[in-house]
């Protein structure tokens, strides 16, 4: 089966009664024991529940891996998976990852002895520098926030295994409707559900997926363990936010293109980040990676921080607001929000400029976003005039 119809088909449950032909919810803490002491695979909801089941099933299928678990959010998978170290273990990162998964590195498991290094960039240079310091893990997310850089995975997967060293990828921006990092050597692909697979705005969850029986094992144990599990209600929510994530994706990544060269082309504008415009610096790794390129924008504005402020809170259709990946079109501002932590000579030093917006592209009609930006714009182009 090709993704569209896994997407609608894959997971199926039927219940032995009804024969629903949507899985029900199952909102029940427990489950009847046939005797004291039974192993089934359902017993308490903290551990399993038909609906995680079901769902991992239909992520599995999308991501073609052989096992996924589900979590109660993104930051709840990696918490399970950051478990399965141990004191005094390393992880390097490469640069651009999600401000959350930086914290709980570093405010949280630095403290039980697990060192979280970063790495400047993906160069080769960097990378062996980075893997001679004999972490367990190598972590990264592509493509990158807010720059939309795009990583090499199957290099750098390469590289790692060479050295007994974890390839543990973050790809949220790109979903496994773009991308799929087990294929391309990664040895565990995590999602925050939350964002393009949940794809309505209106769910918190999360993802890891491995080929390995032994991780899978680990990551179940996890949940059960660290009480990282999600709510029935809230799986079956992502199940069925899933069954139109191809038409959604091929509807971003429509308007995104458009919208991408309608910026390139404004004399407002600076730069463009985009891995689909011939332009970006990756492109011709997204190409090699990915399926597409998503729909997800930041651009750099000729425009002060005050006037940059006033921009944004200047959009009909564009909510201001944190979170992407939904149906409707949101609009942030990186120095202010998402990386607001990072102090700001860091972070001009990574291009995360006070004049830079990113965009998460939803599936409304293009035109009627294009006019939205246009508006915002003439504006902004009116008033730097007075
Ligand atoms: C949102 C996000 C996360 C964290 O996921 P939550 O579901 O919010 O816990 C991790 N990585 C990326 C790339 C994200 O966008």
């Amino acid at each position: 089966m090709k993704f569209a119809t896994k997407a609608v088909h894959a997971g199926k449950f039927q219940h032995p009664s009804y024969g629903s032909v949507m899985p029900p919810i199952y909102m029940t803490t427990t489950f009847l024991q046939d005797f004291p002491g039974e192993e089934k695979e359902f017993a308490y909801t903290r551990a399993n529940n038909p609906n995680f089941v079901i769902l991992e099933n239909l992520l599995a299928s999308l991501e073609d891996a052989a096992h996924a678990t589900v979590f109660s959010s993104g930051l709840g998978a990696l918490t399970a998976m950051v478990s399965m170290l141990s004191q005094g273990d390393r992880v390097v990162g490469i640069n651009g990852l999600y401000g959350g998964t930086y914290r709980l590195f570093h405010s949280i498991f630095s403290r039980f002895g697990i060192e979280f290094i970063t790495i400047p960039s993906a160069s080769s240079t960097d990378v062996k520098k980075g893997l001679a310091l004999n972490p367990k893990w190598l972590f990264f997310e592509t493509p990158t926030n807010p720059l939309l850089e795009v990583y090499d995975i199957a290099a750098l997967a390469k590289e790692a295994k060479a050295r007994g060293i974890l390839t543990i990828v973050d790809s949220t921006f790109a979903t496994p409707y773009l991308q799929n990092p087990l294929a391309l050597g990664a040895d565990i692909v995590w999602h925050s559900t939350t964002k393009y697979i949940g794809g309505h705005s209106d769910v918190v969850g999360g993802v890891a997926m491995t080929n390995d029986p032994n991780v899978k094992q680990q990551l179940d144990f996890a949940r059960k363990a660290l009480g990282v599990n999600p709510s029935p209600f809230d799986a079956w929510l992502l199940t069925r936010g899933i069954k139109t994530l191809a038409l959604r994706m091929q509807q971003h990544e429509i308007n995104a293109r458009k919208i991408a060269s309608y910026l390139q082309n404004h004399q407002l504008v600076k730069c463009v980040h985009y891995p689909g415009l011939s332009t970006h610096p990756s492109h011709e790794i997204a190409k090699k990676n990915m399926r597409g390129f998503g729909g997800m924008i930041s651009a750099e504005f000729n425009l002060s921080l005050e006037k940059t402020k006033q921009m944004i809170t200047s959009y009909q259709l564009f909510a201001l607001a944190e979170s992407l990946g939904g149906v409707e079109s949101l609009v942030s501002h990186p120095a202010s929000m998402t990386h607001a932590a990072i102090p700001a000579i860091e972070r001009k030093k990574y291009g995360i400029t006070d004049s830079l917006i990113r965009f998460s592209i939803g599936i409304e009609d293009t035109q009627d976003l294009i006019e939205d930006l246009e508006q915002a714009l003439v504006k902004m182009e009116q008033t730097s005039h007075v």
